[in-house]
């Protein structure tokens, strides 16, 4: 394992500071270490970066003092609704919100919220749920310019179990099929991340496995992200996660160095 590059601070939602969040990555034995805090969207609930220059100084500040010793990257979690991100090394794109005509759904916020938004605005039609989520997800690189795309089925955080909808029924996954296809036209890079793992939501990791060997078809890269908002979890469950890319098919990882992505190998 080479780094971790999906990891929030206090500048958003995090807990703990960038230099905490470099600081275990460098504890981990990495050779480079990614920040990348919430873009800001005008429906924020309290998750996006309010103030994205400091952030941006204070990363650059810390390449500069941990140059020699880890490598850092300055990155953004740019939400697909948040307007371009601007002067950032490297951007996670992803879908978390889906507009409702008026209203929206934040679709990892918590599982009485989500249910009581498909009620209001799909009719408890979760299968249209999920297809108004992927719609958007499909479109994550032209809206973000996403050099990795984060967390794929996001819409999925609260369905273990398949407590909400059918995950390994045809409808569902022919919604899914159109969106990978779509969204790996414009970004070849997605998460295997470790998110909903950490916070006891989900017993597997995202994406599902059905989606990762559809990744692997179609030639696409992953990147392991434990989307860590505290110190403690960076690098969460890599070992495991790099267990199963290699199950899916996945030969090497993605992860980032000066001039840009490289490959190690998984075998
Ligand atoms: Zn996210
Ligand atoms: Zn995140």
């Amino acid at each position: 394992m080479r780094g971790d590059y999906h990891l929030h601070t206090t500048f958003c939602d995090g807990k703990c500071t960038p230099e905490e969040m470099i600081r275990a990555a460098i504890s981990r034995g990495y050779e480079s270490v990614g920040l990348s805090g919430h873009s800001y969207v005008r429906f924020d609930g309290g998750f996006g970066m309010t103030a994205p220059e400091a952030y941006r100084a204070e990363v650059r500040a810390l390449k500069e003092k941990y140059r020699g010793t880890i490598d850092v990257f300055l990155g953004i979690e740019q939400d697909a609704l948040s307007e371009r991100a601007k002067g950032y090394d490297y951007i996670i794109g992803s879908a978390h919100t889906i507009m409702c005509g008026d209203g929206y759904i934040t679709v990892d916020y918590t599982p009485e919220y989500v249910a009581e938004g498909v009620r209001k605005y799909f009719g408890g039609d979760w299968l249209k749920y999920t297809r108004a989520y992927y719609e958007l997800a499909a479109e994550i690189p032209q809206r973000t310019g996403a050099d990795i795309i984060g967390h794929f089925d996001l819409v999925a955080k609260f369905n273990e179990g398949g407590r909400f909808f059918d995950e390994e029924s045809f409808e569902y996954k022919a919604v899914v099929y159109e969106a990978i296809k779509g969204a790996a036209a414009g970004c070849r890079i997605f998460e295997i991340n470790s998110g909903a793992v950490n916070s006891g939501y989900r017993s597997r990791v995202y994406p599902a496995v059905f989606i990762l060997k559809a990744l692997r078809e179609l030639g696409c890269r992953i990147i392991l992200s434990s989307d860590a908002h505290d110190a403690g979890s960076v690098g969460f469950i890599f070992g495991e996660m790099a267990e199963l890319a290699r199950e899916c098919g996945f030969k090497s990882a993605v992860y980032l160095k000066p001039g840009g992505f490289g490959e190690y190998s998984l075998i």
